[in-house]
């Protein structure tokens, strides 16, 4: 609709007309090709654990006379299992956040409940790996946004830092209120101590199912869907998430989002702006 008045604005001038036109068509083409290219990794992702169950199944009709295979093929299959439920939850997660407006039900939410969620999200793997999590500065703050959406953000961001870590780190939580010309955010920085990430991947990580090391992804049960997740849900709070990284010295991804009385105020100025 809006390439069609803007075409029918500059109509008299006949070429900018048909390059208008092209340049539609595409982004059009561009889009499809998006969702093609998304539509064939669901399936990828889909079938790869859907085929060892399948697999595993036979092996264990085979091995029935040998409880000890028996058991490890079981063990491989709950894996599986769960590789399943995680990327359809993923999923789900991810058409959730594209299609709704977080701040149609936006209310104030507390930093240190959103941490302290995160940090029991990740408690088990965490504690598997000795890796020591502290959290400090959260206390007293409070974004606006979506409870829900902004605690799977901040899960998302966590469960990566433990992770891609080592056995015997650290990973830590520091969150601080910073001015800003439109009004005080929030800023929660997750810190690790991993693997790191290049300058090249580091433009690509937020893609949908874009992963360095597919195999080490998937071994911890990844999805390469979580950053996705992450980048819209931050978006549609009109806040930004940015990282900092060095190879085989850590990470630092940090997510600023507008500081709950500050957005609360903005919205009664600007009622226009909702
Ligand atoms: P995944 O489910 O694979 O973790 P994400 O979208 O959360 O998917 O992350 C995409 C990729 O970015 C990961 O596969 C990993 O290669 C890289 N990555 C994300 N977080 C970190 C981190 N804290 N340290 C190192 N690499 C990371």
């Amino acid at each position: 609709g809006e390439a069609l008045a803007v075409s029918a604005r500059v109509a008299p001038l006949g070429s900018r007309l048909v390059l208008l036109l092209v340049e539609d068509l595409t982004e059009a083409r561009r889009i499809e090709a998006v969702r093609r290219d998304f539509v064939a990794n669901v399936s990828h992702e889909l079938k790869t654990p859907v085929g060892a169950l399948s697999l595993l199944s036979e092996a264990v009709m085979d091995a029935s006379d040998d409880p000890e295979a028996v058991q490890r093929f079981a063990g491989r299959m709950q894996i599986e299992a769960t590789r399943l439920t995680n990327l359809v939850q993923e999923l789900i997660d991810l058409s959730r956040v594209q299609n709704d407006d977080p701040l149609e039900d936006a209310e104030p939410v507390r930093v240190d409940e959103l941490v302290a969620e995160a940090i029991d999200r990740c408690r088990h793997q965490a504690g598997t790996k000795q890796i020591t999590m502290a959290a400090g500065g959260a206390d007293d703050l409070r974004v606006w946004g979506n409870r829900g959406q902004l605690a799977a953000a901040l899960g998302n961001l966590v469960e990566n830092a433990v992770n891609y870590s080592p056995a015997r780190t650290r990973v830590g939580i520091a969150a601080r209120q910073i001015a800003a010309p439109g009004g005080d955010m929030i800023e929660i920085a997750v810190t690790d101590q991993g693997i790191g990430i290049s300058d090249k991947d580091r433009e690509r990580i937020f893609e949908r199912f874009y992963r360095v090391d597919p195999a080490r992804s998937r071994a911890t049960g990844g999805t390469g869907l979580g950053l996705a997740i992450v980048k819209h849900v931050v978006a549609s709070h009109d806040g930004e998430v940015t990282v900092w990284s060095a190879e085989g010295q850590g990470s630092t991804f940090t997510i600023r989002l507008p500081e709950a009385a500050a957005a609360r105020d903005r919205a009664q100025q600007h009622p226009d702006l909702d």
